[in-house]
């Protein structure tokens, strides 16, 4: 008995020494970041109006000039810190190298976007900060931040905007993230780490931002947005999304004389909407359910032109969606003898987590990063796409990481300098996590870079 009670001793004092020398590293990585420098940096970049334009993304990457002003920042930034290669390319593409102190390394990539989205006003944005002990938060013009939204954020301080425009933490506190953990690496040689590729791009909230980034030239073998929500999650997992756009053109005579020959295409595209399932829309589903979205009718009655989203995790279901639109396109054409119908159904992306299989070790080291900064990693399906949706496709494996930030695209958008430095922490152990384990993957990652 004395025996067992002393193995039990024995295997307690290993058990709580590991633990102890975990949690001794964890700190290590924390007490390395200057949250107020993170701060600073976030405030400095929040400032710049970077607002992205939709409808010029279609024609030119970027979409709007005032992305280089932020962009060149980051450039003479990164030069400062001493990286190499630092380029900012004629897309508004910046891309810069913080060469390797090991050998036989993945090359790891980091992703952040410049601009913000274009449905809140943008303008010049007046950052404020709060020391957060409860409550409502008003803003100067009067826009409250509910409490519910602020119940982890007790003894944090809370930037925000004044409330006239959004901040922008979506996605400048990756931007800010990005740049203190770099900082960090500068500082502090003595930490081994791969190399490491920085790329802040342009235009991600028009969803086309990566359509000039040449995915197939640039070298990594692997990368992370930094795009996210919270903290403790990893988004791996996206839609599959369609773009349908529908034309239906119509008979058009006098309507006087009109009977029995006047077909009316905006009757017809009435007749189909009517018939999409109700509950299949974005404001009656959730969680992994998949969506029709009507999201534009306009025309006249010898023309309709209708725009909509379809999305879904699984793609079969989601290519269901669009042979359903179809037949029921094809119904209406039959039954109203004299009009056309076109339809193209436009995928745009697809849903990265079958490709993650490839090499699982993008999600699963990522998972150990984000335990070691204290945190329970969970996955996350995003109800939208990021711009690692479009990398993964192209064969640059890219889950998304948490940058921070609170209610996005809208003007009680919120971040903590806590919770940012949590993200920054997070991104300094996946580091970590690769370098260690860079024996074990490299095999892998040969094979994968033939
Ligand atoms: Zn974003």
């Amino acid at each position: 008995m004395k025996k067992f009670i002393n193995l039990l001793l024995a295997l307690f004092l290993v058990f709580t020494q590991t633990y102890t020398a975990k949690s001794a590293e964890v700190k290590n990585m924390n007490s390395l970041i200057n949250q107020d420098r993170l701060v600073n940096s976030f405030i400095r970049y929040a400032k710049i109006d970077t607002g992205s334009d939709p409808v010029i993304a279609e024609k030119k990457i970027p979409s709007t000039e005032k992305q280089f002003d932020l962009a060149n920042l980051l450039a003479e930034e990164l030069k400062k810190l001493g990286l190499k290669d630092v380029n900012v390319n004629k897309h508004c593409v910046v891309t810069a190298k913080l060469p390797a102190n090991i050998d036989n390394a993945p090359i790891i990539a980091l992703f952040a976007h410049v601009d913000t989205a274009h449905d809140v006003p943008t303008g010049v944005v007046k950052p404020q900060i709060f020391d957060y002990k409860g409550g409502n938060i008003t803003l100067l013009n009067g826009t409250v931040i509910n409490a519910e939204d602020l119940k982890d954020e007790i003894g944090h301080k809370i930037i925000t905007t004044d409330g006239t425009t959004l901040l922008g933490a979506d996605d400048k506190s990756g931007v800010a993230e990005i740049m203190e953990a770099i900082t960090v690496l500068v500082e502090n040689p003595s930490i081994k780490h791969p190399e490491i590729k920085v790329v802040f791009t342009p235009d991600e909230e028009t969803g086309l931002g990566l359509s000039i980034f040449d995915t197939k030239n640039f070298e990594a073998d692997l990368a992370y947005t930094v795009d996210g929500g919270a903290p403790h999650e990893l988004d791996t997992e996206t839609f599959n999304a369609f773009n349908p756009e529908i034309t239906i053109t119509g008979k058009v005579v006098h309507c006087g004389y009109a009977y029995g020959k006047m077909i009316n295409s905006l009757e017809l595209a009435n007749e189909f909407v009517s018939k999409l399932p109700k509950n299949e829309t974005p404001s009656t589903t959730r969680g992994r359910e998949g969506y029709y979205f009507v999201d534009e009718i306009s025309g006249t009655a010898e023309k309709t032109t209708v725009k909509m989203l379809v999305r879904d995790f699984d793609l079969k279901k989601a290519q269901e969606r669009i042979e359903f639109i179809e037949k029921t396109l094809k119904k209406i054409e039959k039954d109203n003898k004299g009009c056309k119908i076109e339809f193209n159904p436009k995928p745009v992306y697809q849903n990265m987590k079958e490709y993650f299989n490839q090499m699982p070790e993008v999600i699963t080291y990522a998972e150990e990063g984000i335990r070691r900064s204290g945190l329970t990693p969970v996955r996350n399906s995003v109800r939208g796409g990021t711009d690692g949706s479009h990398l993964t496709l192209e064969g640059l494996l890219t889950p998304n990481l948490g940058a921070g930030g609170i209610n996005f695209h809208s003007q009680t958008e919120f971040v903590s300098a806590e919770t940012m430095t949590k993200c920054c922490e997070n991104i300094l152990n996946i580091l970590q996590v690769w370098t260690e384990k860079a024996p074990e993957i490299m095999p892998t990652i040969e094979k994968r870079r033939k």
